[in-house]
């Protein structure tokens, strides 16, 4: 059995697969640092961690009450929001891994930490079970340099500055599904409260719509998406650099157009408001769509996922009649499951003898 770490901000997920990739067991540690739930399949109760090594302990006595020991367990794999230039393939974990993970952290202060902090504790609790590795970023490594490169001098692109991409899990596990059926040239769009793209060419990623940090691209549940830099510096200026992230982050995207960042009870609406929203989501994701469809040189399919492109038919029905003038190509609609990829990557990299 391979237990799926995935470690967010103030959240810590797992899942438990069978070597075939079955899924046996959920479970989620929420609100860390304060009042939270612990849950795993039906259990649910109120708990209170200090951080993420307090809740995975908390998680591995659930998992112990449910029948699943550490020693029933073949590997932990943990999912790493980003690799930076370095960490471009799913990887065991090794103390020059967990190196290069600690240097990368600039780039994700939020989530880096915390995906390590799950990774040292599980080293302390079972110092000799195998971990894993899978980074959200890794999948756009195959993106050219003309798609990463921003305009800027050299020493701010040695500095880091360069569009890296993100939800690579997703992309992986979306063109994963396709087996041997996969398009040459598929347009995917991650549509949930984080939204983006991926021009996927013979399954590898050559342009996707993140950049730098997963605030740009597309219009996003509280994610401004694609803002002038001239903007953010006299939006600083004004409100200080704290209050500005906040805001781009935060309090923007549908929330700022509409009042809600949830796309179901926007669609639920009917006022102007709500609308515009929608048409502004729809028309930004067509936008981008348009320019990944150019870097592949046209288009065979479009496949949608994410909480807003799996179940919002009507979302997917206004982007499409946008992208009509591309031919009226297969629209396919999968399952998101970054859970399910990082257990693949772990199981492939046991079978390699890693
Ligand atoms: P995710 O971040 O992938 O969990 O996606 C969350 C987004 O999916 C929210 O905006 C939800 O409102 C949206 N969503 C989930 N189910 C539906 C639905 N049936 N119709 C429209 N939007 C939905």
């Amino acid at each position: 059995m391979i237990l799926v770490v995935n470690a967010g901000s103030s959240s810590l997920k797992i899942e438990v697969f069978d070597h075939d990739l079955t899924s046996l067991l959920t479970g989620s540690v929420t609100n860390i640092g304060t009042d939270g739930t612990i849950k795993l399949g039906d259990m649910r109760r109120d708990v209170n961690t200090a951080d993420h090594a307090q809740a995975l302990a908390l998680m591995i006595e659930a998992l112990k009450v449910a029948g699943i020991t550490i020693e029933k367990l073949t590997a932990a794999a943990h999912r790493v929001v980003h690799g930076g230039t370095i960490l471009v393939e799913p990887a065991r974990i090794t103390p020059q891994v967990i190196t290069a993970i600690k240097n990368v952290t600039p780039l994700a202060p939020l989530h880096n930490p915390n995906n390590l902090a799950a990774m040292l504790a599980f080293q302390d609790m079972a110092p000799d079970l195998p971990q894993y590795a899978s980074f959200g970023t890794a999948f756009h490594a195959t993106n050219p340099d003309v798609a990463t490169r921003y305009a800027i001098p050299q020493t701010q692109h040695d500095a880091g500055i360069r569009r890296y991409g993100f939800h690579g899990l997703s992309y992986a596990h979306l063109a994963e599904s396709f087996g041997t059926d996969l398009p040459h040239r598929l347009l995917a769009f991650h549509l949930g409260n984080g939204a983006s793209l991926c021009a996927i060419l013979d399954g590898k990623s050559i342009a996707t719509s993140m950049g730098y940090s997963p605030l740009s691209g597309l219009t996003m549940g509280t994610r401004s998406g694609d803002i002038d830099g001239a903007a953010v510096l006299r939006i600083s200026a004004a409100l200080g650099e704290a209050e500005t992230e906040r805001m781009l982050i935060q309090n923007s995207g549908l929330q700022a157009l509409a009042g809600d960042n949830d796309m179901r009870s926007l669609l639920n609406r009917d006022d102007d408001a709500a609308r515009f929203a929608v048409d502004h989501f729809c028309y930004w994701a067509a936008r981008h769509a348009g320019s990944a469809i150019v870097a592949m040189g046209g288009l065979d399919a479009v496949v949608f996922t994410g909480g807003i492109g799996e179940n919002a038919g009507p979302i997917r029905d206004k982007i499409m009649t946008h992208l009509a003038c591309f031919g009226d190509v297969p629209v396919h609609v999968i399952a998101a499951d970054e859970e399910k990829q990082i257990a693949r990557d772990a199981l492939a990299l046991m079978d390699a003898g890693y």
